[in-house]
């Protein structure tokens, strides 16, 4: 799938990934070192019409999609209107497209402050009740290219039906009140606005949080409520549970032409089973919570898997070795001793700028003496890593090897497991 975003003149091919902001910043990153971590090159190769002719030339710096949350701006509004350029030119991005979200993938969300009329979000430890009114202001201050407009995702797994049908209810004024700005020209030229889905767990108010919000004027859909962000968003069985046999009934109910969206710390096997339940984008959080626990994407595992040679496995074959392996499977722990003496780069297959002039045992030492570079070397090496297997994901599904593509990372993941296992009782 192709998504237009004419405020910033771009489009985008499906699967896409929206990187993850902490702040109004990139953490541990500034353009110059994702530039040289090679990261803003990666984002280039996936956009295919800035590899050549005339958008390439009136482009200084290649486009790098930004994932905001309304926490980090609801208190910046007045500073950024009297700025007046909007966000991506703030932060040195001007031709980079910025998605609006209410929570923030990132970060874990507070549960139980959600009204009927506002939505609460924390910034310095501050708690903002926001309305569909304040949401349309921080829109206007902030002009960003996407927007979810204002959701309540606060639907533990154990939320009463109560709390679901509000949140559903709720969300559906939210995205009412939206369109109503955008209609009369209140949002500003070319935003394109998403409607988050809501519904927990609860598979009639799923459905009807999803055909509700297909009915409206939307240009796309976040579907949300399954966690709670954060680095728990990642503990999501996808496999196991009723997440995606939910997900596929939402997913159904929704038009295929418009792009469908999911937050949360998704490892390489969950991002490749949401593709195939028809989700197009996503957010790079899961690098983000990687670096915070010290560990690298394993790229020698990642990228070193045989599509050619594999033979598709069943469904039930994929469940059962799933649940024999945890998910620590495409990570390095990075602190581990045993990096200590070890004079390789974190992947001998990556091109980042970490892989290009450090070693492990580098990195090691740098997490050992708590140094700030630490957390930047790392970032470098997980955002480009990410950022490259969405590459990867992306000529699958053109090339309709995708569930070749899922059989080979199970593979792998075992493979991987076993070796470390292995390695361990050395
Ligand atoms: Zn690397």
């Amino acid at each position: 799938m192709n998504v237009f975003m004419p405020s910033v003149d771009l489009r985008v091919s499906t699967p896409f990934l929206w990187h993850s902001s902490e702040g109004l910043t990139l953490p541990h990153l500034t353009v110059e070192t994702l530039e040289a971590s090679r990261i803003l090159t990666v984002a280039k190769d996936s956009f295919p019409e800035f590899e050549s002719g005339e958008k390439c030339a009136t482009v200084d710096k290649p486009p790098l999609p930004i994932l905001v949350s309304l926490g980090s701006l609801i208190n910046r509004r007045k500073t950024l209107r009297k700025y007046a350029k909007g966000l991506a030119s703030f932060v040195g991005l001007p031709k980079s497209p910025i998605l609006l979200t209410t929570a923030d993938p990132v970060t874990l969300s507070r549960s139980g402050y959600n009204g009927s009329k506002t939505v609460s979000v924390w910034s310095n430890g501050n708690r903002y009740k926001v309305s569909s009114g304040d949401f349309i202001d921080a829109v206007q201050s902030a002009k960003p290219a996407v927007i979810v407009a204002l959701s309540d995702g606060d639907t533990p797994k154990d939320a009463s039906n109560k709390r679901i049908l509000k949140s559903v209810q709720a969300t559906l004024d939210h995205l009412d009140a939206v369109l109503e700005a955008k209609r009369s020209g209140a949002l500003g030229d070319g935003v394109l606005v998403y409607g988050a889905v809501e519904g927990g767990f609860n598979e009639e108010q799923r459905i009807r949080s999803a055909v509700a919000t297909a009915e409206r004027e939307v240009d796309g859909f976040l579907i949300e409520g399954f966690h709670a962000n954060g680095a728990e968003s990642g503990e999501v069985d996808l496999a196991n549970s009723d997440v995606l046999p939910l997900m596929r009934k939402v997913v159904e109910r929704l038009p295929e032409s418009k792009p469908r969206m999911y937050m949360g710390s998704c490892d390489p096997l969950q991002v490749v089973s949401l593709v195939e339940c028809g989700i197009d984008m996503f957010d790079a959080s899961y690098a983000l919570h990687l670096t915070k626990r010290n560990s690298a994407i394993d790229a020698d595992v990642l990228f070193n898997v045989d599509l050619e040679n594999i033979e598709i496995e069943s469904e039930e074959d994929i469940l059962r070795q799933e649940r024999g392996h945890s998910s620590t499977s495409f990570e390095l722990e990075m602190s581990d001793p045993r990096y200590k003496e070890d004079f390789n780069p974190i992947s001998s297959n990556c091109n980042c700028y970490t892989c290009l002039n450090h070693t492990r045992a580098y990195v090691n030492h740098l997490i050992a003496t708590k140094e700030l570079l630490a957390p930047v070397m790392l970032t470098m090496h997980n955002t480009f890593s990410y950022s490259r297997f969405f590459n990867l994901v992306g000529e699958s599904v053109r090339k309709n090897r995708l569930a070749v593509l899922k059989s080979a990372l199970v593979h792998a993941k075992s493979g991987a497991a076993k070796k470390r296992r292995k390695d361990s009782e050395k």
